[in-house]
């Protein structure tokens, strides 16, 4: 997940045609990124359009934070990535949302702060959730969002049993 990203550089991507995201994850002989990988190949294409449409704000400002911070530009991409996801209406997405991240503060290489690495997580982890909801038909309807109550180990296990059939 540490691929250096550099715009318009096709070499790293993911090896599924027209996905515009880095492939950090094996997947076979080819490198996949974290939305593919998974991934069944006739869900493919179906991944790539959310990820060039409806995910594209996040994923732009998953790359951002991967490729600017710690660097100079990082305050001027901070700006950006924030405004993208506001005019996206992706509040949720933004950094502080949840009001546990603190402000970045000026770039401090080499390593990232928590703050912002827990900030990108929760981006990409946001893409990774909604690409996995893509040829799951099945789910079941008013499935727990991640931020209520967890269900119990034994509706769990029903849950699962059933998707496994
Ligand atoms: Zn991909």
């Amino acid at each position: 997940m540490s691929v250096e990203m550099n715009p318009g550089d096709t070499w790293g991507k993911c090896f599924v045609s027209g996905c515009p995201i880095f492939g950090s994850l094996g997947r076979g002989s080819e490198w996949a990124c974290f939305c593919h990988y998974r991934a069944d190949s006739g869900d493919f294409s179906e991944i790539t359009h959310l990820l060039l449409h409806e995910l594209r704000p996040l994923g732009q400002s998953a790359v951002d934070i991967r490729m600017h911070y710690g660097r100079d530009s990082w305050a001027d991409a901070f700006k950006r990535i924030q405004k993208r996801l506001r005019e996206a209406n992706r509040l949720d997405m933004l950094f502080n949302a949840d009001g546990k991240d603190t402000p970045p503060s000026p770039p401090c290489p080499p390593g990232m702060k928590p703050v912002v690495k827990m900030w990108l997580a929760r981006i990409e982890l946001e893409m990774e959730t909604r690409c996995g909801e893509v040829g799951r038909p099945m789910e079941l309807p008013g499935i727990t969002p991640p931020t209520a109550p967890v269900i119990g180990p034994t509706h769990a296990m029903t849950h699962y049993t059933e998707i496994a059939q």
